[in-house]
């Protein structure tokens, strides 16, 4: 059920009852002009990117400013866990719903694999206040917009489930935010993205409204045999919520906020906030800076999803017997670690036959990478560089065993990397406290609620003594003795591809084709987006434009079009969005 508009001069917010959506006016922005604009993303639309920049209206109407004819702009309400609590009315409080928009004829039927409802619903994120806007203004800036477009392009490109972003438009119109990292308020510039999904009425806290106490709403009716189409439902959301974690997992990419309503049903990556790529490895990579407890780190991820699709089954038990979605929910960690193991065999370039031992050689090198400060992107994309024994190599194995670990020794840590990467961020009294707590009274200890946080920091503090004791140059050797244990163990693994195929030469060609193009060469790196959010502050939007240019490609080397180079700035401010 649609509210309708809520007409008064106040801009209405409140607790919405007994509704889906509510009708909403996007309030216009001054002077709006574009930033950038997808032109993959456009033409889903039937637009072409080129003709809508260069049209005047055009940013007047991807940001909302402007209604389309036909269009009935709404705000979605939805519900959510947020960091494990039931949070009641969330919904659309920045988002607005402008319609859906007919896939045009003569579309690339690869762009509807994941999308057969023949339609793509659009979005403007960042269009005002709406009844669920509650203390918030309904606005984003110019750092989340672009942070939001860029990444929402990347994963696409990637391979990788997700919403879209069409455009992003920036405006005269300013809010005031208190920049996290700098601890000043300043005035910003509204922004908004044009966002496009097959729909986002499929958050997983879309199906929680239901939960609103006063809302029970629920009755079992008879079920006619529906009850095996909805576990079907919960079978495909499971699937392809695995599938989606998996993937995330295999590019180091963590989200930052899985809160049920940033979940989609159809699998899809939602709501690009304080995401972040991994640099160098490490299972407990945490990219949002109010995720105290590491709930949203790296390695959790997986669990939390089965945990998130836990809160579904609940929201939709009326109508789904708990039994039912049980069995679906056991089936997700074998297939999680499927799709995970299936993806990273290619990442190795294992393509024959699965061997059982290929699961710990994967965590060998994660282990490795973790030990010597590899870079996850880097690493894997070195790996195709790593040849197939052959036939009497002798001698000359322990040579190309060397180089391939100088290969990826070039880009570990350094000693005084390795050491700031472990420096704990606790105060250290407090932890020498706890320390001696968990040697004197593991009992006590183990009732302290945050003590998988203050073990990691444990963990940190030991490793960053060892590292005090240790020079740079026994480092170094400690280093290329680890990879070099690897790499011994990869390239026997490696002559099991070779088994009974005569040409060496073909195999290993296929091998670097099929690694070189699911081992990306370039990422949305955290200093990147910071990059192009600095040009464009400062009224140089190419950059933006550029970068995605460059990510639209990520397997590939595109001459003459390069990411910025580390320049030592960028990876202090905040991941987040702190929109
Ligand atoms: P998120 O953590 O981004 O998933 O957002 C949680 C809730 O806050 C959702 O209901 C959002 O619509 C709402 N929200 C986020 N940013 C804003 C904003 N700038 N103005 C109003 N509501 C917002
Ligand atoms: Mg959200
Ligand atoms: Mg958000």
């Amino acid at each position: 059920r649609k509210l309708p508009l809520d007409t008064s001069e106040e801009p209405g917010v409140r607790q919405v009852k007994g509704a889906c959506f509510s009708l909403v006016k996007p309030q216009p922005l001054a002077n709006p002009r574009f930033v950038a604009v997808s032109h993959e993303a456009l033409a889903l639309l039937g637009l072409n990117g080129e003709e809508v920049m260069n049209d005047p209206l055009g940013p007047e109407y991807l940001s909302g400013s402007k209604v389309m004819p036909g269009s009935e702009p709404a705000a979605h309400c939805y519900c959510g866990h947020q960091f494990g609590q039931f949070a009641g009315q969330l919904g659309d409080g920045a988002a607005c719903y402008l319609g859906e928009v007919k896939v045009p004829p003569g579309h690339d039927p690869e762009q509807l694999r994941d999308n057969p409802s023949g339609r793509w619903e659009i979005q403007v994120k960042g269009a005002g206040l709406t009844p669920y806007s509650r203390q918030a203004d309904g606005r984003k800036v110019l750092r989340s917009s672009i942070r939001e477009f860029l990444c929402s392009e990347v994963m696409y490109f990637l391979g990788i489930p997700t919403t879209r972003a069409g455009s992003i438009v920036t405006s005269d119109s300013k809010v005031i935010r208190d920049v996290y990292y700098s601890g000043q308020p300043r005035h910003e510039r509204c922004s908004v993205v044009l966002r496009i999904a097959p729909t986002f009425l499929s958050r997983f806290g879309s199906f929680e409204i239901f939960k609103q106490a006063d809302e029970y709403t629920g009755r079992r009716g008879p079920s006619c045999g529906r009850d095996e189409i909805r576990g079907q439902m919960m079978d495909y959301v499971m699937l392809r919520t695995a599938r989606l974690v998996a993937q995330w997992q295999c590019v180091g990419f963590c989200h930052g906020v899985l809160n049920t309503d940033n979940m989609s049903i159809l699998g899809l990556t939602l709501d690009y906030g304080p995401y972040g790529f991994m640099d160098r490895f490490d299972p407990d990579f945490i990219c949002n800076a109010s995720d105290n407890s590491g709930r949203y780190s790296y390695q959790a991820q997986p669990a939390i999803c089965r945990w998130n699709l836990v809160k579904l089954a609940e929201a939709l038990a009326p109508e789904l017997p708990p039994d039912r979605a049980e069995a679906a929910i056991d089936e997700y960690m074998a297939l999680y670690n499927g799709f995970y193991l299936e993806n990273m065999r290619k990442k190795l370039g294992l393509l024959k036959k699965a061997e059982p031992e290929d699961e710990i050689l994967i965590t060998e090198l994660l282990q490795t990478m973790h030990n010597t400060g590899a870079d996850f992107t880097n690493t894997f994309r070195g790996l195709s560089q790593i040849s197939c024994p052959t036939e009497g190599e002798g001698e000359a194995e322990e040579d190309v065993i060397k180089k391939a670990a100088d290969l990826l020794l070039e880009q570990c840590a350094s000693l005084e990397e390795l050491k700031a990467a472990n420096k704990p961020t606790m105060d250290p009294r407090e932890l020498a406290m706890l320390f001696s707590m968990a040697q004197s009274n593991p009992a006590l200890f183990q009732m302290i609620s945050d003590r998988a946080t203050i073990a990691r920091q444990l963990e940190r503090l030991s490793k960053l003594k060892d590292l005090m004791e240790t020079s740079q140059e026994e480092l170094k050797t400690k280093h290329a003795e680890e990879w070099r244990r690897w790499i011994t163990r990869y390239r026997k693994r490696l002559a099991q591809e070779l088994d009974g195929q005569s040409d060496v030469q073909a195999v290993q060609e296929e091998r670097v084709r099929v690694m070189d193009s699911t081992n990306p060469r370039v990422i949305l790196r955290n200093y990147i987006a910071q990059t192009a959010i600095e040009a464009a502050e400062n009224g140089d939007f190419s950059e933006v434009q550029r970068v995605l240019k460059v990510l639209e490609k990520p397997f590939s080397l595109q001459p003459g079009l390069e990411l910025p180079a580390w320049a030592g700035k960028g990876e202090s401010a905040e991941q987040g969005e702190r929109d």
